[in-house]
């Protein structure tokens, strides 16, 4: 339920007002215009939440888990019935492609289906006689009331990173999505409602640094996942560990990918550029730099910049768009500025996207593709997450030269490798310092059964998002110990 001038909370099974005045305005990036407002959020909107949720947790967590999961059933059909509707929506307010957000809403409900295995994911193990007549097991139990605070890049995907499992295991659950794009979530939670769920089980509230802050500090909640900027993944990590929660930070990245002379060119060129523009390069699996390594240099570079200048930048609605805006103005002045420090620290740009010719262009905020050449690796600009679409290019006389400036990047979300040699292959896997790692793929995105990996300032924590880590981080292990002795049998 949208009302025209702002998004509600979903709090205790309906739609609520926030307590605030203050409203940020949510625009899309397209085409500048305002979509709604959504509220600055209050401590007061903090404590309803938790308290519905923790009034929630009793009974959800006694349903029995076959019972829990025919809601997300329920979920995935619904978010499939809606699935074009809710594009549309992701579009309008992040910019992407439809085709993009079409691909994220199926990422989301890969995760519900996964969601929906939980009565065997959700098992612990036993042994008989651990001693003579004593049995030993571990029982996996629900925390209570978890949150996930969330980022503006993938507004229907990273919710269900953590959502679907959250519940199935037992617990209930409260989203903060981010204020830029709320709209997608709300359309969410108005698709969780038509499943049935309990009151309180699922719960928004909008909001910005207030709202997080008074769940980092809530008794109540047991764990907080987030997922954004490092800085913020850093405070939050300290914040909400202080207060003895249970904690999971994805933070930014700074992606490299090596292309090795033995690398199929064609495949690597339109691949690599897909990667670094698609989403306009508001990816955190995005890749940035890119290092050719000897001959490789001199196929693949003007190959990439012609892949990223053919690209059709403009309204992710229309058709045939393959590049969308960037989510804000201030975001598109930031990136443009990061362009200005590559090319005066001694990079070249090869594409320079802050030139826009079309008069269409001027009213989002759109930048085109830009790939700079030879920025120096003492260069800041070789260690700041851009978050736009900018591919730099370096190139190097060895793998060892190239696998040493991953391994010097502070981040660890991502690398790739382009080769046709499975003895290279092997070796940067084994090598690379990052957790997701792709070998002539560019977006080395983890299926929802295998965690979401980051390594180094891309991640804090020990259990990450999806598949077997998210129900081991949603639940605590409860060993018990029985003995029962044999004289104590009834004869019936
Ligand atoms: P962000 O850090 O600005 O915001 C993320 C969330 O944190 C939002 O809900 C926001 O309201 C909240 N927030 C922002 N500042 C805060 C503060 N000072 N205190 C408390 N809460 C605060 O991130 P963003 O701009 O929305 O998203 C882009 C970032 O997310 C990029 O750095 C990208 O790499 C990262 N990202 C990482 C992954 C991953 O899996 N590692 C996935 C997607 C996005």
């Amino acid at each position: 339920m949208t009302s025209v001038g702002s998004v509600n909370n979903w709090v205790g099974g309906r739609w609520v007002r926030s307590e605030s005045q203050d409203l940020l305005s949510v625009v899309n990036p397209a085409t500048g215009d305002l979509l709604t407002h959504v509220p600055a959020g209050t401590a007061g909107d903090v404590e309803k939440a938790v308290e519905t949720a923790a009034a929630a947790f009793p009974e959800w967590r006694r349903t029995p888990a076959e019972e829990r999961i025919q809601y997300l059933f329920r979920l995935k059909r619904l978010l499939e019935d809606h699935l074009e509707e809710m594009a549309k929506v992701c579009t309008e307010e992040n910019g992407k492609t439809i085709e993009e957000s079409r691909a994220e809403l199926r990422r989301a409900v890969e995760n519900v289906e996964v969601a929906c295995t939980i009565p065997t994911l959700m098992q612990g193990y036993n042994l008989e006689d651990v001693a003579r007549g004593i049995d030993e097991m571990m029982i996996r139990q629900p925390l209570g009331v978890v949150a996930a605070i969330t980022p503006f890049n993938f507004p229907a995907m990273v919710p269900f990173w953590f959502l679907p499992y959250a519940i199935a295991c037992g617990n209930t659950f409260i989203l903060k999505p981010s204020e830029k794009v709320p709209l997608t979530a709300v359309r969410c939670f108005e698709l969780l409602a038509e499943t049935k769920l309990p009151a309180g089980v699922v719960t928004l509230v909008h909001g910005t640094k207030g709202v997080v802050d008074a769940l980092l500090d809530h008794p109540k909640v047991r764990a907080i996942s987030f997922v954004g900027s490092t800085p913020v993944a850093k405070y939050i990590y300290a914040r909400a560990s202080a207060s003895g929660k249970r904690v999971q930070c994805q933070g930014g990245a700074k992606n490299h990918v090596i292309v090795l002379p033995d690398a199929d060119v064609d495949m690597a060129t339109r691949i690599v550029s897909d990667s670094a523009f698609g989403c306009a390069g508001q990816r955190c699996l995005a890749v940035s730099i890119a290092v050719t390594i000897g001959e490789a240099q001199r196929s693949f570079s003007q190959k990439v910049v012609d892949a990223a200048a053919s690209i059709r930048v403009g309204n992710g609605l229309e058709d045939k768009v393959q590049m969308g805006p960037v989510i804000t103005g201030e975001s598109k002045q930031r990136i443009e500025g990061l362009i200005g420090r590559g090319v005066q620290d001694g990079g070249k740009a090869l594409l320079d996207g802050r030139t826009l010719d079309s008069p269409s262009l001027q009213r989002g905020h759109f930048l085109r593709p830009t790939v700079l050449d030879g920025v120096p690796v003492e260069s800041a600009l070789s260690e700041t997450e851009i978050f736009g679409p900018v591919l730099s290019l370096v190139h190097a006389k060895t793998m060892e030269e190239g696998m040493a400036m991953i391994a010097r990047s502070p981040y660890g979300n991502a690398a790739s490798l382009f080769t046709t040699s499975g003895a290279a292959a092997r070796a940067f896997r084994y090598e690379a310092p990052a957790g997701n790692i792709g070998i002539n793929l560019g977006v080395a995105a983890p299926m929802a059964y295998f965690p979401f990996s980051g390594w180094k300032n891309s991640f804090f924590g020990v259990l990450h998002g999806q598949g077997r880590d998210g129900v081991e981080f949603y639940t605590e292990e409860k060993v018990v110990i029985e003995r029962w002795y044999p004289e104590w049998t009834r004869k019936f």
